[in-house]
């Protein structure tokens, strides 16, 4: 710059005002710009500690020159902890190295890098995982400082993977499983649904639950609609595929709410037991035709024995066969008891099992059982104790098959010196019947067992075939009473059953 030539001392002097003013203008500009831009970065710093995603500033060398609050809290580390450092003090195993290969590439470059791949870790050696942005702060062309922005994505990331956890077993899930808006329309529809009713997702969502309904199963939508609390049912009923067909299938609804307690809808799982219902049916009729089939010829069988047994008695030289006869003879009463059960059985199953109701006083019952019982069986003394009126309304001869067979077993089970009670209470509105025996008692793990079909505590036992229980049990589940057992091995056992005094339908 070339200097003013001046000529004389007035102009020297004005010329020293001049410039003194200029500097004092000057230095009260850069003052001015100077509070401005303090207050400036006070701003900008009170904007970052009020952030709450974790920023991070490195200078050009990746020192930590500043971390805010929400770093300092996502990290555990404080600033003075890191205050210099690099940052890749919280680099974990879990990211890979092509991640930061590209960061610094993009970095030099002079460009921003913004990534969801970065798990870093805490002080504490917690994991967590980030959606990162880094930037350089470019003045003139010249890098100032590094940028580091940190939103934590962890819970995010977290519900993704249970959610495609849950997506992949509905995917291959075997059931059928969908749900429904609250006005029963489809949501969503699994690969199962598909294959079992033939419609495709893109056919059935936003259509009506009604669509897999049969005309004489519409009834049960108004179950759905009642099911607005937070319970589920469950129930074995039919559906329509799109073919048209009758599918039986194993029902699961479930109303959905979400976090604050709305009603949002219904999650339903189908289970398709169209071949279990097949095969239960096909038991059912081969159980009660083979029982039919079989009854004939052991009848006849046990007339030709019966036969031979008068003739053994009238002819003494049949007599070494008379062992072999009464083996005959028992063997058949085996059979026959065992196809008894079996129609029993099969009456239970088909619905053809009827009660004949009548009043009875079931002390008079009780008393002819008893008698009945002590001329099959001399061993055990049958102690009897019945309140005075004790009249009920049973099927006489089905309640005496439960008495029989109660009594049989505690005969089976007891010595022959040890007793035997049967005891019958009036209560306030049942009356119920004790079986009391002495014997070996029963396995305290089998309690829950010993009244389920073809159930024996000891399997390889040839005397029985663990229907008895089951029988008596269903014969007063019908009678609307309950049946159970107390027992100690070594002590005996007690078998209760109840009935109500009510009974006639
Ligand atoms: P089963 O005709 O084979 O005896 P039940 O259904 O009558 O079948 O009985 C089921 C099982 O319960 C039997 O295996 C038997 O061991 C046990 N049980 C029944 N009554 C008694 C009893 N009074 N004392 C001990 N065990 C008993």
């Amino acid at each position: 710059m070339i200097n003013p030539t001046y000529s004389s001392k007035s102009d020297i002097k004005q010329y020293r005002l001049k410039s003194r003013s200029t500097l004092r203008d000057r230095i009260q500009q850069l003052m001015t710009e100077l509070t401005q831009a303090e207050s400036e970065l006070v701003n900008i710093r009170e904007i970052l500690n009020a952030c709450s995603d974790a920023i991070l500033i490195t200078d050009t060398e990746i020192n930590i020159i500043y971390v805010n609050p929400a770093w300092e809290k996502l990290t555990g580390y404080s600033f003075s902890e890191v205050e210099g450092k690099n940052p890749n003090l919280l680099q974990s195993s879990k990211t890979s190295y092509e991640i930061y290969t590209q960061l610094w590439r993009r970095l030099r470059r002079k460009r921003s890098y913004t990534t969801e791949e970065v798990i870093d870790k805490g002080k504490d050696g917690k994991e967590f995982q980030v959606y990162l942005t880094i930037f350089p702060v470019i003045r003139e062309g010249k890098t100032l400082f590094y940028v580091q922005i940190m939103h934590d994505i962890t819970d995010r990331k977290k519900n993704e993977e249970i959610l495609s956890y849950y997506e992949s077993i509905v995917k291959h899930s075997n059931d059928v499983i969908f749900s429904l808006t609250p006005d029963l329309l489809f949501n969503n529809w699994n690969p199962a649904a598909e294959r079992l009713y033939g419609y495709t997702e893109k056919e059935i969502i936003g259509k009506h639950i009604g669509l897999l309904f049969p005309d004489h199963k519409k009834k049960e939508i108004k179950k759905l609609h009642k099911l607005t609390s937070k319970k589920f049912i469950n129930f074995e009923t039919e559906r329509l595929t799109k073919q048209g067909e009758i599918v039986f299938v194993s029902v699961t609804v479930s109303p959905i709410f979400d976090r604050k307690g709305n009603f949002g809808g219904y999650s339903v799982i189908h289970r398709d037991i169209t071949d279990k219902k097949r095969i239960d049916e096909f038991k059912k009729n081969f159980l009660s035709s083979a029982a039919h089939e079989l009854k004939t010829p052991i009848t006849t069988l046990k007339l030709l024995n019966q036969i031979l047994i008068d003739k053994i008695k009238k002819n003494k030289q049949f007599e070494p066969l008379r062992v072999h006869i009464s083996l005959i003879e028992s063997e058949l009463d085996r059979l026959n008891r065992l196809i008894g059960g079996l129609l029993d059985i099969s009456r239970f199953e088909t619905g053809k099992f009827h009660l004949d109701l009548q009043l009875v006083n079931i002390s008079t019952l009780i008393k002819e059982t008893v008698k009945k019982m002590n001329l099959m069986d001399k061993d055990h003394t049958i102690r009897v104790t019945l309140e005075p009126t004790l009249n009920v309304i049973i099927d006489p001869l089905r309640i005496e098959q439960v008495l029989t067979n109660l009594i049989i077993n505690a005969i089976k089970h007891s010595k022959t010196q040890k007793p035997i009670e049967v005891t019958a209470l009036n209560q306030k509105n049942k009356i119920i019947v004790k079986i009391r025996d002495y014997g070996e008692g029963i396995p305290p793990y089998t309690l829950n067992d010993i009244f389920k079909q073809f159930y024996q505590v000891n399997a390889s036992s040839r005397d029985g075939f663990g229907l008895g229980l089951y029988i008596c049990k269903t014969i007063i589940d019908k009678h609307r009473g309950k049946i159970w057992v107390t027992s100690k091995e070594g002590e005996g056992s007690t078998f209760f059953f109840s009935l109500p005094l009510q009974t006639k339908k």
